[in-house]
């Protein structure tokens, strides 16, 4: 992480884009900065703009626009706080927001408002979420999500999660994270240990949204990960520019299934401040949708949906 790419100029040069393009966007990186490890950056084209990867992590001046409908709490988080640091919409499942850092910071974020520079937490400040998780016994399964779980140590993490399975009501423990994608060698033995180590049912839910992103180096992360007998599956976000067409989705599905990641969500776009550019119609979604169902099988197909402040589950669209 510490040789990730935070300065837009940084990157520029190494990508070498020409200057004028990505110098109107530097307002845009004051509120949420580029953040771009060098490994998701190697899978870029040179020179190219257009770039379905660059697309997700290069601050535009479109993001300081404002548009009527986007706001900075989309989803409801604030609402569902249950204590600090732990949210649940949805039965028999809640979710820990475990840190505010991430391995890259994708510009269509939900939670690009939030502040995300915050480094990584002891055990002693998940006191109030862990004595929730032990007194509720309707809850079966935890998510470690963020910012990304995996941005904290195995130490850490190895704590949480022997005192998550003391609490014998949890059956599960999911791990929703980029780090696979972005910094492959992140999957390493210590982390295998704690993960499939306790009594708790592991699942992992990896973000990959353009086929690109699934090289050699991170072919090989989820190797480690399906040979750990870790169950993998793959959400994406349906973003304009990135991956907004059937045939690159049915790319992406087929690589995802060569690896063993089932296919899981294709979310349509959070309405946060910033992200307007990205948005993809649901009429377009849908098309797109009826158009891998009618190329792929079934279990190839993520589930289309949107997230619905005060929903029970996430709304499928199709
Ligand atoms: C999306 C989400 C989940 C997970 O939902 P599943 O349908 O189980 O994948 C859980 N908690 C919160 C707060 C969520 O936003
Ligand atoms: S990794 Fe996830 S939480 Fe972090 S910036 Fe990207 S979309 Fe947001």
């Amino acid at each position: 992480m510490r040789a990730a790419f935070r300065r837009t100029g940084d990157l520029a040069e190494y990508l070498q884009l020409p200057d004028t393009a990505w110098q109107k966007g530097l307002a845009a990186a004051e509120d949420f900065p580029l953040f771009v490890p060098r490994e998701f950056a190697a899978k870029m084209l040179r020179g190219d703009l257009t770039d379905p990867l660059l697309r997700q992590v290069l601050p535009i001046e479109q993001e300081t626009v404002s548009v009527e409908g986007f706001t900075a709490n989309p989803v409801g988080d604030h609402e569902a706080t249950l204590t600090p640091g732990l949210l649940q919409k949805y039965h028999g499942r809640a979710l820990m927001v475990t840190t505010g850092a991430c391995a890259v910071h994708c510009r269509y974020c939900f939670r690009r408002h939030f502040p995300y520079g915050e480094g990584p937490k002891g055990i002693d400040a998940w006191s109030a979420a862990l004595a929730a998780i032990h007194q509720d016994t309707s809850l079966h399964e935890i998510l470690l999500s963020g910012g990304d779980p995996l941005t904290l140590t195995d130490g850490i993490l190895g704590q949480l999660v022997e005192n998550i399975a003391a609490a014998r009501h949890i059956r599960r423990l999911r791990i929703h994270t980029r780090l696979p994608v972005m910094i492959p060698c992140r999957i390493n033995d210590q982390l295998l240990t704690w993960l499939t180590g306790s009594r708790l049912k592991p699942f992992m839910v990896i973000h990959v949204n353009h086929p690109h992103e699934l090289a050699d180096d991170v072919a090989q992360a989820l190797a480690l990960l399906s040979e750990a007998q870790v169950p993998l599956l793959n959400q994406s976000v349906l973003l304009r520019g990135v991956n907004d067409d059937a045939e690159t989705l049915i790319e992406l599905s087929e690589k995802l299934l060569d690896l063993n990641v089932m296919p899981y969500y294709l979310h349509q776009l959070d309405r946060v401040q910033g992200a307007a550019h990205f948005e993809v119609s649901r009429a377009e979604g849908l098309r797109i949708v009826q158009t891998m169902r009618s190329r792929l099988p079934g279990y190839a197909i993520p589930r289309y949906v949107e997230e619905i402040a005060g929903d029970t589950s996430k709304r499928v669209i199709a």
